[in-house]
């Protein structure tokens, strides 16, 4: 391997990050006119993406791999064995140097760090490790850390990875067992799910040792996160949306990125030749936040996929899921319970909250409603109020659908 400076590894070790989904801030835009680095743009610089922590505060970090050599073959990797990339590798000691400076300049507010895997595992782990420790221990460092874990490194490295780290993730790539043996022939979803075990379990008991005792070690304190390559195998959304809710279920993850799979030159003749629409990615994150935040069962958040088990493109799938079950609607907004008013296509979580403290006072009209709701025309058809019911097909102009699907708003006739 060449020698690089710093700079030279940077932007190599930065761009092989971007493609780890995992702390980014999805769905946004550069926002600049110009040259997307005015207030508030989200192009914050080489190496530099956007995180939530866990207090919900978006916050700046530095993402980078260790090193993009890896002695692996995963077929949708551009860091594969047999990619033919410009190769660079940062030493611990030089990462430790590169956060402190950048967060002293005020630039970043923490780090998250991943790596190809170089001689084995366990070594590769070890490199994580010491980052996290020397940023920790030799230089009190308070920021966040965000770290990649090896699933098949040995426990007690992945352990310690998770008293430094704020959060840890490991990535479970794809949706199926079947798509995982297929593309990355190396990985298996044993070690990856052994591994996912074993943090799942310390943050459980570190979080209850630490109610009794305040000295406590903290274990990963922002938890556990993973991501899913979408549209590389032939996994349906339906599979996508099973996977998530039982890693949730099994292993009490944080949260679940969809990455859509991006082609990469010269790729392997097992995957796609085109990427997936950007569409599919962020229908998977809206069926995600249904399970998470709006009370869906996943399989009622699978029923809305159409016969082929994938999410419709057109519209989001809380409505998909609202015509394909009409005869749940229309709801009543004065006495129906909140995981019924949560499934009205157009209200939040916070209108839902202000609709139940409303109407302990009162009995609330159409016009309370359109006082609490953004949108008052998205979510009128669903809704019964003291002085409204939607009758038959009066209402079907306002429905927000795109126009081809207008003949599907015979919903209340
Ligand atoms: S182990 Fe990670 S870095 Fe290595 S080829 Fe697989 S996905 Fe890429």
């Amino acid at each position: 391997m060449a020698q690089l400076d710093t700079r030279a590894k940077l932007e190599i070790l930065a761009d092989a990050a971007k493609y780890d989904a995992s702390c980014a801030s999805s769905g946004t835009v550069k926002r600049s006119s110009r040259d997307g680095k005015g207030i508030g743009s989200t192009d914050a610089g080489m190496g530099i993406c956007h995180a939530y922590a866990p207090d919900g505060r978006c916050i700046s970090l530095l993402k980078i791999l260790l090193t993009n050599s890896c002695i692996f073959d995963c077929h949708y990797c551009i860091n594969r064995k047999s990619s033919n990339v410009r190769r660079a590798r940062f030493t611990a000691e030089e990462v430790v140097r590169l956060t402190l400076s950048f967060y002293r300049r005020n630039y970043i507010e923490g780090l998250f760090l991943s790596s190809g895997i170089i001689g084995s595992s366990n070594y590769t782990m070890e490199q994580i490790v010491e980052v996290a420790r020397s940023l920790r221990e030799d230089h009190d460092f308070r920021g966040y850390i965000h770290l990649k874990t090896i699933p098949d490194a040995d426990p007690e490295l992945i352990h310690q990875a998770g008293m430094f780290a704020d959060r840890i993730s490991i990535n479970v790539e794809l949706p199926t067992a079947s798509g995982l043996k297929r593309l990355a022939p190396e990985k298996t979803q044993e070690s990856i799910e052994g591994a996912m075990a074993g943090m799942s379990d310390a943050i459980i008991d570190t979080a209850d040792a630490k109610k009794h005792y305040k000295s406590a070690p903290r274990f990963a304190p922002a938890g556990q996160s993973t991501q899913m390559i979408v549209g590389a195998d032939a996994a349906t959304d339906r599979d996508i949306v099973s996977r998530a809710a039982n890693l949730y279920g099994s292993f009490n993850l944080k949260r679940v990125y969809y990455s859509a799979f991006s082609p990469i030159p010269d790729a392997s003749a097992v995957l796609p030749l085109q990427r997936p629409p950007l569409m599919r990615e962020h229908r998977l994150y809206q069926s995600d936040w249904l399970m998470r935040f709006y009370e869906y069962q996943p399989g009622e958040v699978a029923a809305a996929a159409d016969d082929n088990g994938m999410m419709r493109l057109d519209i989001d799938p809380k409505l998909a899921w609202a015509l394909k079950f009409r005869g749940c609607f229309p709801v009543d907004v004065n006495k129906a319970p909140r995981e019924m008013l949560l499934r009205v296509p157009g209200l939040g979580t916070r209108a839902v909250d202000k609709i139940l403290a409303a109407r302990r006072g009162r009995t609330l009209s159409l016009a309370d409603i359109g006082r609490l709701t953004s949108s008052i025309s998205k979510v009128r058809p669903f809704l019964v109020a003291s002085d409204w019911r939607p009758i038959a097909l009066s209402d079907q102009a306002d429905l927000p659908l795109p126009k081809p699907a207008a003949k599907q708003m015979e919903l209340f006739a």
